[in-house]
């Protein structure tokens, strides 16, 4: 899209309009708007950002500032028009240009023979070319773009219809407002796609809706689904979304002629080497700036190069950064396709490979009711066991009474499980149609599973709790808690050494992680001295986990490791936290009402503050290490990198240094380095260092200089 030359440009001039805002006027707002675009192609299409966040918005807010003074020099494709108003959309029915078809499966290496052996026929070709792609697991779009300009987005729908969901779709940085198809000849276009998210913009999500309390949804896939048909486009823009472009259906070109993906193609129709084969159409779309799967795509010769890939790729398909359920395989040449033609359900001249299913059918045998750390009682589904995406899975938590009602289950029901990635199993649904009316309901219990103690609900909350302080099955989960891998990270402690200790009477609080007998614990069997050895050593060094590890660890309601980390981040102090408001709480970022006063309610609970009282006494560093009096913030949001062997300063002491100061420290060279910083024989990163010219190279001493 942008040539390296360009590139160029764009980014000098980035840097003097940020150096000097007072050049910026009405009259360079075409190039203000083109440093944008350039800027958020770098960061949502290629992933490689040349300017940090702050200076972006910097210069956003220039743009707006210019709009608001000068309306009339608004364009429909300036980045500020991305921003939706309207905050109850409705979305109407549209017709897509060409119907948007399903695709035709196969499993296995036979299947794919097969659809080889048709292509040939039709085509009368001994070896037929094949592009071959990611099969994207999200929820499929078309785009309309006139005259460069983006002028709809809808949903697939029934594949005739589908709803005009364009206010939404402006909110995917990805997709870019306007694309320059006039200069391959091309007047309007509707190209398809798949958005998704991706499987880091999935974790953080979910774990969002955990933070609120409510359940995690079961994959990326529903979380993309389900926004496009938001009524808030600021709801949509909240979920970072992605798209990958993969398909032309339809076009005409400024010299009148009309390409249809489904129709018959006219021979005179001019084709450049992008629009000639699939592959080049991807290209293309690249070039037009959007995600096209150009990089991800092969093209080969015969069908057995076909199969040999689609297997490499599944093998490598949990290290991608999204999720996708098989491949794609289609013919390349435009003209064949054509001969080729279709079905009324999918091409003849595509097909799509799947892979191994990460969902599977089975039977939800029982409902087991846990008390967690905060009281909480969760259901969990006792499944018959299994195998799914690796591992066997028996036991899936189902959350709450309302997620029970709302997926249908009953005891007895077949359920449908899935694994995404990573992802913890969920029950999809379950499946009404093959009850045998034997099926039981499933009956919350109104007492605390394990000290009978009535439980409470607020009317607000789906979660029925045990509010008993006292509650053992609330003590022994905030200890495993506590000590998870996640909180304090003490390592060889584990869930079942916490049970067991905890019904042996040798712990019984979090403090008491501090003062276990050791002696005691060597009576035990399987305790040897080298396990002792390490779980104290284990348990000595957690003391000096970062400030937010233990805020995190304290298990405080709707407190997440996110929140945990800007907790962590406003003191300097933990004890610090208990002389906040509400309202002081609210003030951070990303804080809500409800969060704030889950821990005002933690710090001003008295047993609370003797328990952090008595950490504090046992060793515990309740500083925020970072944040000490010795440092400032006059590196914040800069990052470093050393090479080679520093004269005056250890490495780390260097590192140490510039965190000191609000610096980052990277791992490697890339354009979101600021500074390398070069001793003596350094090798390789400075080479790279030195071809991207944004970052600053600078000696020791140079160094020490800025942070004095
Ligand atoms: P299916 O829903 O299983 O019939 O598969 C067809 C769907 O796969 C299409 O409607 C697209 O939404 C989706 N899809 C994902 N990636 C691709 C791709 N690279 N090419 C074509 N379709 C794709
Ligand atoms: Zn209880």
């Amino acid at each position: 899209m942008y040539s390296a030359a360009t590139s160029k440009k764009l980014q000098e001039q980035t840097q003097s309009f940020l150096e000097n805002t007072a050049s910026i006027t009405a009259d360079n707002i075409q190039a203000l708007r083109d440093v944008l675009r350039f800027h958020e192609y770098r960061y949502y299409v290629i992933d490689d950002p040349l300017v940090s966040d702050a200076e972006y918005d910097q210069l956003y807010k220039q743009l707006e500032k210019l709009e608001t003074g000068n309306p009339l020099l608004i364009t429909t494709d300036s980045p500020t028009q991305r921003v939706g108003s309207s905050l109850n959309q409705n979305f109407p029915t549209v017709q897509h240009l060409v119907p948007m078809l399903s695709l035709d499966n196969s499993y296995n290496a036979e299947d794919l023979f097969d659809f080889d052996r048709k292509a040939r026929e039709a085509t009368n070709l001994d070896v037929i070319e094949y592009c071959i792609e990611p099969k994207f697991d999200g929820a499929s779009i078309s785009l309309i773009y006139e005259n460069d300009i983006l002028v709809r987005g809808a949903t697939r729908g029934n594949g005739v219809e589908g709803e005009d969901i364009t206010t939404n779709i402006k909110q995917i940085k990805s997709i870019p407002l306007s694309a320059p198809f006039s200069k391959y000849g091309v007047q309007q276009v509707e190209i398809r796609g798949e958005i998704i998210m991706t499987k880091k913009a999935f974790a953080k999500y979910n774990e969002g809706l955990a933070e609120q309390g409510l359940p995690p949804l079961a994959n990326p896939r529903n979380a993309a689904s389900g926004s496009l048909r938001q009524k808030d486009p600021k709801a949509v823009a909240k979920r970072n979304l992605d798209a990958f472009l993969y398909h032309i259906s339809y076009y005409t070109t400024i010299d009148g002629f009309t390409f249809s993906s489904d129709g018959e193609q006219n021979d005179e129709l001019p084709r450049s080497k992008f629009l000639a084969t699939h592959g080049g159409s991807l290209d293309m779309l690249w070039e037009c700036g959007f995600r096209s799967p150009k990089k991800e795509k092969m093209v080969v010769k015969g069908i057995e190069e076909v199969i040999k890939h689609v297997q490499d790729f599944e093998a490598m398909r949990d290290t991608l950064p999204y999720e996708i359920d098989g491949m794609v395989i289609k013919v390349n040449d435009f003209g064949l396709q054509d001969i080729m033609g279709m079905t009324t359900h999918h091409p003849r001249w595509a097909i799509a490979f799947k892979f191994k299913a990460r969902q599977a059918t089975t039977k939800l045998r029982a409902v087991e009711f846990q008390v967690g750390r905060t009281g909480a009682v969760t259901p969990v589904a006792k499944l018959e066991p299994v195998f799914l995406g690796g591992v066997t899975v028996g036991s899936i938590s189902i959350h709450n009474e309302d997620y029970i009602k709302e997926k249908d289950l009953k005891i007895g029901d077949t359920v449908l499980i899935e694994r995404a990635g990573d992802v913890i199993p969920q029950i999809v649904k379950s499946m009404p149609d093959i009850r045998t009316g034997k099926e039981k309901e499933i009956v919350y219990p109104r007492q605390c599973p394990v000290c009978k103690s009535e439980l409470y609900k607020e009317e607000t909350e789906a979660v029925w709790r045990c509010i008993n302080i006292e509650c053992p099955a609330q003590a022994v989960e905030r200890i495993i808690h506590f000590v998870s891998k996640d909180a304090m990270d003490i390592k060889s402690f584990g869930e079942a050494n916490v049970r067991k200790f905890y019904d042996l009477g040798l712990l019984k609080d979090v403090p008491g992680i501090y003062k276990l007998d050791f002696n005691a614990i060597g009576q035990l069997e399987g305790f040897g001295k080298k396990s002792i050895d390490n779980l104290s050593s284990a348990i000595e060094a957690s003391k000096q986990q970062p400030l937010y590890r233990l805020v995190y660890a304290l298990g405080i309601r709707f407190v997440g490791e996110t929140t945990a980390k800007t907790l962590a981040n406003a003191v300097e102090n933990l004890m610090d936290l208990a002389k906040m408001s509400e309202e002081e709480l609210q003030q951070l970022e990303d804080i809500g009402v409800k969060v704030a006063q889950s821990v005002y309610n933690f710090f001003s609970n008295q047993q609370n503050l003797a328990m952090l009282e008595e950490l504090q006494q046992l060793g515990l560093q309740l500083k925020n290490v970072k944040k000490e009096k010795t440092g400032t913030d006059t590196l914040h949001g800069q990052t470093f990198l050393f090479t080679g062997t520093l004269a005056k300063l250890k490495r780390n002491e260097a590192e140490a240094l510039a965190e000191q100061h609000g610096g980052k420290i990277v791992s490697g060279v890339s354009s979101k380095l600021n500074y390398l910083v070069v001793g003596e024989d350094a090798g390789s990163k400075l080479e790279k260092a030195k071809k991207i010219n944004t970052i600053k190279i600078i000696t020791e001493d140079e160094f020490l200089d800025i942070v004095k």
